[in-house]
Order: structure tokens, then C-alpha cells, then sequence
């Protein structure tokens, strides 16, 4: 176990699966106590009970990031349970898989993709900040994507989505600069997920063509978003704020 979290209070949402749940287990790791929350009730409690059987301290909250109501009820349990947030990772997000063409994107799953990725997050910042304040500061961290960066074809809700988070990012970044909350954001690569699987699966890809189209050789691993997530948590990273990081294996460099 690390002490770079000791004493502190996490909360993660998409903790049921991938980068979510790996994050989560590495901020208990580091001394954290973490709320894990998720849509359903048994992928949370299966992170629950993998950080519980680590030694780690958790609870969990069912919200869906795009409800205003889940939203504040997941805050105001996290602040009953544990007192207080010093971290946050909004992390939940949604991708449509398929790759359809801009004018063929249906407007029911261009309201989904842009209600979960972008207003869960600003919703999530929205209540979250007020409980930072009140404690003095905190670390905000959001998965944006490479997609926040560059487009692929197919991917327009997506990736307007993921752009959208690099703002909301350096915009929440400045508007609390001088009040003690730093924010910031992750940008994953391909990472091997459950979403991930989706995407090969509905484009008829292979495992071996992804992880042979990274720079690296090979698709990343949850735990590897999950380590720059906390470390941007720490008082190790007391300087830095309203950044987007790449973590790629190399993407962002071709
Ligand atoms: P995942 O599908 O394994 O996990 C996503 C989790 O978010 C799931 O547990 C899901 O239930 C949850 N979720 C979905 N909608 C939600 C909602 N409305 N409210 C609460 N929770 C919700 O996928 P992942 O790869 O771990 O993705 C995590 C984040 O990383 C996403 O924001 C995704 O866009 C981003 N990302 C992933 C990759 C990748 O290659 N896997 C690359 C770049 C960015």
C-alpha cells in the first residue's frame, strides 16, 4: 500500500468497469477511502469488494451522470458517508461503437453520447466544486480521449463530446485556479475495455490489428490512465492544473 492518498476522499463514477474500476482500486492502494459509483448495483459492488478484499476502504452509490437528481444524490452520499471529496474522477462515458457517417448520426444517440460524456461531467464538476470549496480545495480530474484531440471518422458525437470536456476542463480549471481546485484531464489512447470491445467488435476489427496500430505495439491497460489519474490527485502534482495528458502509447505523436 502507498500513502500519497492517505486520509484522503475519492469519488469515481464509471467505477464498475475499465479505467473507472482500475482507477479506483489504485486510489484505496494509495490510502484513499473511494466512492465507486456506476449505473448498476453489481458492478459496483464487484469494485466495492475487489478494493475491500485489498484492504481498501469503499462504499457504493448507483447514479446516472446525465440525471441531475443521481447526480447530487451521489455527491451529498459520498459527503454522508466519508465527510468530504478531495478527488474526483468523472470518468463515466458512453461511445456508439458503429461508425456512422455525420449527416447519418441518428439525434436520439447524438443527445445520448452528448448527455452522458459532456453534461455528466459538467454536471458532475457543478456539485462536486461547492463540497471542494467548503473543504478548502481538491483535485478534479475527467477522461476526455485522444478524441478530445483529434477526430476519427464515424465518431462525431464523440469526439465533439470529448472536445467538449478539454474545455469544460480548462474552463473549471480557471474559474477555480485561485480557490484551491485543480482540474484537469486524461486523454486515453486505444485502452483494452469493455468499450474497446465494442468498438472492434462493431467494426469488425481484431485485438491484433488495434495493438498493432499503436506506436507502443500493443492497446493500453486500465491501470495505466489509472496511475496519472491519481498521481494528478497527489500534492505531487500541486502546480498543475486545466491540462490535457495524453496517454497513448505514442498515438498523438504519429
Ligand atoms: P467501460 O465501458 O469499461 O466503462 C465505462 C463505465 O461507465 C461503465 O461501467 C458504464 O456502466 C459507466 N457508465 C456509462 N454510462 C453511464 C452513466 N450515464 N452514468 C454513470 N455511469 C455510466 O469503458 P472505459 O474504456 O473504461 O471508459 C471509461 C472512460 O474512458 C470513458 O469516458 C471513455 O470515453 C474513456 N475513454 C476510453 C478509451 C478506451 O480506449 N477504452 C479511450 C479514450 C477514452
Amino acid at each position: 500500500m502507498g500513502d500519497s492518498m492517505k486520509g484522503k476522499v475519492a469519488l469515481v463514477t464509471g467505477a464498475g468497469s475499465g479505467i473507472g474500476r482500475a482507477t479506483s482500486l489504485v486510489f484505496a492502494r494509495e490510502g484513499a477511502k473511494v466512492m465507486v459509483a456506476d449505473l448498476a448495483e453489481g458492478p459496483v459492488q464487484a469494485t466495492v469488494d475487489l478494493i475491500s478484499a485489498g484492504g481498501g476502504e469503499a462504499s457504493g452509490v448507483t447514479a446516472d451522470v446525465s440525471n441531475t437528481g443521481d447526480v447530487k444524490r451521489m455527491v451529498s452520499e459520498t459527503v454522508s458517508r466519508f465527510g468530504r471529496i478531495d478527488a474526483a474522477f468523472n470518468n463515466a462515458g458512453i461511445h456508439t461503437g458503429v461508425r456512422i457517417p455525420f449527416h447519418e448520426y441518428p439525434e436520439d444517440e447524438w443527445d445520448r453520447v452528448i448527455g452522458v460524456n459532456l453534461k455528466g461531467v459538467w454536471l458532475c464538476i457543478k456539485y462536486e466544486a461547492p463540497v471542494m470549496l467548503e473543504n478548502g480545495g481538491g483535485a478534479i480530474v475527467n477522461t476526455s480521449s485522444v478524441a478530445a484531440l483529434v477526430a476519427g471518422q464515424g465518431t462525431s458525437a464523440y469526439t465533439a463530446s470529448k472536445h467538449g470536456v478539454a474545455g469544460l476542463t480548462k474552463s473549471a480549471a480557471m474559474d477555480y485556479a485561485r480557490q484551491g481546485i485543480r482540474v484537469n484531464s486524461v486523454a486515453p489512447g486505444e485502452i483494452w475495455t469493455p468499450m474497446m470491445d465494442l468498438i472492434i467488435t462493431s467494426n469488425n476489427f481484431s485485438k491484433a490489428q488495434k495493438d498493432d496500430e499503436q506506436p507502443i505495439g500493443r492497446m493500453g491497460k486500465p491501470e495505466e490512465i489509472a496511475e496519472v489519474v491519481v498521481w494528478l490527485c497527489t500534492d505531487a502534482a500541486s502546480y498543475v492544473t486545466g491540462h490535457v495528458f495524453p496517454i497513448d502509447g505514442g498515438y498523438m505523436a504519429t
